[in-house]
């Protein structure tokens, strides 16, 4: 699927509402991030200051959307979302700056998608509350300045990489997102599931957690899954054996990788005889845009050390053979 899940939820949060916290409190894992943000957030509500800019980056689904949500509901506050993608022009900004209430936040996603001649533009907004905008042309050019109210910009990217200096420099709160602990993980699936009123039993909770590539986005689509099965097969009950016939039955195998994940290392393997390959000829190939593999798939393979990145291309480890039972070839 484009977004890179089982395919059971056409768009990632779409049934999540009720699990995504509303409190820094509610929030599991993070404890450094969440830490040093209550101090950030503290220290500007005592100064009666707006929050300095924070960015949030890492892999999707691993909550920079729920921190972006969260810290204007601990500081009373309310929030404007927006994505990168959405915002080609100029135009498109201006609504979103001067909608803008005093100490409130705005949340740019994707941030890294930002064009150039937008971006500029975000840099006098987040220095000084205020833009410049230039009527006309040639000798006939004015500028109009607007003062802006004192706000937050929260921007979240899957590449930091790709921010320019200059804005990333602007943001005074950068926090980088990392994986999950299987036992965080478990923590989320056995809370949730007791906010969907399912009785999933501790094993159970932590087979889910182990499929679920270190990810609560992941977990709790998982988590959905699994409960629909345990209604209909298991009188509602999640064991480990009903969490585990129901993750196979998807396709999400022991490692937590999906129909997509195991298509790449297939793909690398068989097509590319292991590699090293290009991240384009592997995206042809699998007919998917590279974007996704290099934000979506490719992270967690990394991390669980399937693949490699070396400058020649991606190469599949002996891990990768391994886990899909196919041989490694002599040579290497
Ligand atoms: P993307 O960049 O793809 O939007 P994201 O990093 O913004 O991803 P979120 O949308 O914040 O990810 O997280 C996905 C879901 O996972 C949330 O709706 C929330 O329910 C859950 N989640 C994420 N992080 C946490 C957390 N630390 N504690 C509890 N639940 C979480």
């Amino acid at each position: 699927t484009p977004d890179g899940s089982d395919g059971l939820n056409p768009s990632p949060d779409e049934n999540d509402g009720k699990l995504r916290p509303t409190r820094l409190d509610e929030m599991v894992g993070q404890r450094d991030v969440i830490e040093r943000l209550k101090i950030a957030i503290g220290a500007a509500m005592r100064r009666s200051e707006p929050l300095g800019h924070v960015l949030f980056d890492g892999p999707p689904g691993l909550g920079k959307t729920t921190f972006a949500t969260v810290i204007p509901a601990e500081m009373g506050t309310t929030i404007q979302m927006a994505n990168g993608a959405g915002l080609s022009a100029p135009k498109d900004l201006l609504p979103y700056l001067t909608n803008v209430s005093s100490h409130s936040v705005l949340f740019i996603d994707e941030i890294h998608r930002v064009p150039k001649a937008v971006e500029e533009y975000l840099y006098t907004a987040m220095e000084d509350y205020r833009i410049d905008i230039v009527l006309g042309e040639g000798v006939n050019a004015r500028t109009l300045n607007f003062e802006l109210q004192p706000f937050t910009l929260i921007g979240a990217t899957t590449r930091a990489g790709m921010l320019s200096a200059p804005l990333r420099d602007r943001f005074q709160i950068r926090e980088h997102l990392g994986w999950y602990s299987e036992n965080q993980l478990t923590d989320l699936v056995l809370r949730n599931a007791k906010k969907l009123s399912i009785e999933v039993e501790q094993a159970a909770a932590a087979e889910i957690a182990r499929r679920s590539r270190s990810t609560p986005r992941l977990a709790n689509n998982r988590l959905h899954w699994v409960r629909d099965y345990a209604q209909v097969r298991a009188k509602g009950i999640v064991t480990i054996g009903v969490a585990r016939d129901a993750l196979d039955m998807i396709g999400i195998d022991r490692l937590g990788l999906d129909k997509q994940d195991r298509n790449y290392l297939e793909t690398l393997i068989r097509v590319f005889a292991g590699g090293p390959s290009g991240l384009e000829a592997i995206a042809h190939t699998m007919n998917v845009s590279s974007d996704t593999l290099e934000d979506e798939v490719e992270p967690f393979l990394l991390r669980s050390e399937l693949i490699v990145r070396t400058r020649r291309g991606r190469i599949a480890t002996t891990k990768a053979f391994e886990h899909l039972k196919m041989q490694p070839p002599l040579n290497s």
